[in-house]
């Protein structure tokens, strides 16, 4: 499906940068038009890919260009003195091309976590296409203030776009060296998913590759639905092209069993196996299974790796999981591909112990900011006081 993407605050621009290398690295056509927000100006000017006049720096009356900290208050301020500024950059999409909008921010900091959500309140009201927000969680260990900070962006967002597709830093932490490093390889974990995804639905870059049952924009637009939180499950596997056919000629020789999954090399059996990794693992924000909504299963790789049996009986399977009517499924037939991939969206989650923890986090930091506050001002009358009242 081709997107109006827009990077909010500075996880939202490097993530939004990550997008368009994919873009253009792989002719998905996913992007069709790119825009960065933030106060920051050093972060803006720190981006690779995103056009420079769609580049847009908010706030400076506020902030100097020095960014909204970890104060959403802030970056909500910023987002709404400047929001004709924002909306000028996004007037030069060509609207008839764009499905949908997705604004993209880590909701844990200032810029991103109070300014996505006016903007995606801004885009309800001026357009008829759907507007879906990419909201990225900090880790647990990032403290109080950044889980406070998202608890409450992660409402606001939520209540104002169609869909939150969500995505836990917590529960991709690496071991990466440095912080940037830590991140580069998150935002690798992102791309692959929601590329993947995005890339489903934009059918005419399969070309003469027809996919057996396509997946196109209206479907994954009807699975997120008007409103909710959506966790994406994702695994794959190499293949090798050439051995595609030896799992045949295995076949026809009689060394598969009767039921035709017992072959390891079999396809049926690896997509099936595959959209269980992607459901019973790690999901991109972790939740109960059973109570998503509406649920897409998409497999893509080599079109030898793929086949009509097995999609339909991992469809019946995460049926079973998920317990609703509405499974979505396809295939996305990649010729060049050296693997299978399955990715699982679950949408309308609503059994979630991450976010009731970080509303937890976010209580918990907030009284403890209280205390902080009357303790040092009590601190402060008790330094100020001398002389009259000790007579
Ligand atoms: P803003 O510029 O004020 O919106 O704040 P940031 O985007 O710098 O930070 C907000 C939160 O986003 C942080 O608390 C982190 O959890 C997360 N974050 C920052 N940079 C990255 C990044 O490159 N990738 C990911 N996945 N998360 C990030």
């Amino acid at each position: 499906m081709k997107l109006a993407m827009i990077g909010f605050g500075q996880a939202g621009g490097k993530v939004l940068d990550r997008f368009l290398e994919y873009d253009s690295s792989r002719g998905t056509g996913i992007i069709g038009h790119a825009v960065a927000v933030n106060s920051a100006k050093a972060d803006l000017m720190g981006l690779d890919y995103v056009p420079n006049e769609n580049r847009v720096l908010i706030g400076q009356s506020v902030v100097k260009g020095h960014g909204a900290g970890t104060e959403p208050e802030l970056g909500e301020e910023c987002a709404t003195e400047d929001i004709e500024e924002i909306q000028t950059a996004i007037d030069r999409m060509i609207s008839s091309e764009i499905d949908a909008f997705l604004i993209i921010a880590g909701l844990g900091g200032g810029t991103g976590s109070g300014g996505a959500p006016v903007l995606a309140e801004h885009l309800q009201r001026l357009y008829v296409e759907p507007v879906y927000g990419l909201g990225i969680l900090p880790s647990r260990d990032e403290g109080g203030i950044y889980n406070r900070n998202a608890a409450r962006s992660f409402q606001r967002f939520a209540g104002s776009v169609d869909n939150l597709l969500t995505f836990d830093n917590d529960a991709f932490k690496t071991g990466g060296e440095s912080l940037d490093q830590g991140y580069s390889e998150i935002n690798d974990e992102i791309i692959t998913r929601f590329g993947a995804l995005f890339s489903a639905g934009e059918v005419e870059a399969l070309g003469d590759n027809v996919a057996e049952s396509v997946v196109d924009a209206s479907e994954i637009i009807n699975t997120l639905g008007d409103h909710g939180i959506t966790s994406v499950g994702y695994a794959s596997e190499l293949v090798d092209p050439h051995n595609e056919s030896k799992g045949l000629l295995d076949r026809l020789r009689g060394r598969n069993e009767d039921n035709g999954f017992a072959t390891p090399g079999d396809a049926t059996n690896r997509i099936t196996s595959l959209v269980r990794k992607a459901t019973l693992g790690k999901l991109t924000l972790q939740c109960e299974v059973d109570s998503t909504e509406r649920a897409l299963l998409l497999v893509s790789g080599p079109p030898e790796a793929l086949n009509r049996k097995g999609i339909d009986k991992a469809r019946k399977w995460l049926e079973d999981q998920t317990q609703c009517m509405e499974v979505r499924a396809g295939d996305y037939p990649l010729p060049n591909e050296q693997k299978v991939a399955a990715i699982v969206v679950l949408a309308g989650v609503t059994d979630v112990p991450r976010v009731k923890e970080m509303q937890r986090m976010a209580i918990e930091a907030e009284e403890r900011r209280k205390e902080l506050q009357s303790q040092s001002e009590g601190d402060l009358e008790d330094l100020l006081e001398y002389g009259d009242n000790e007579q």
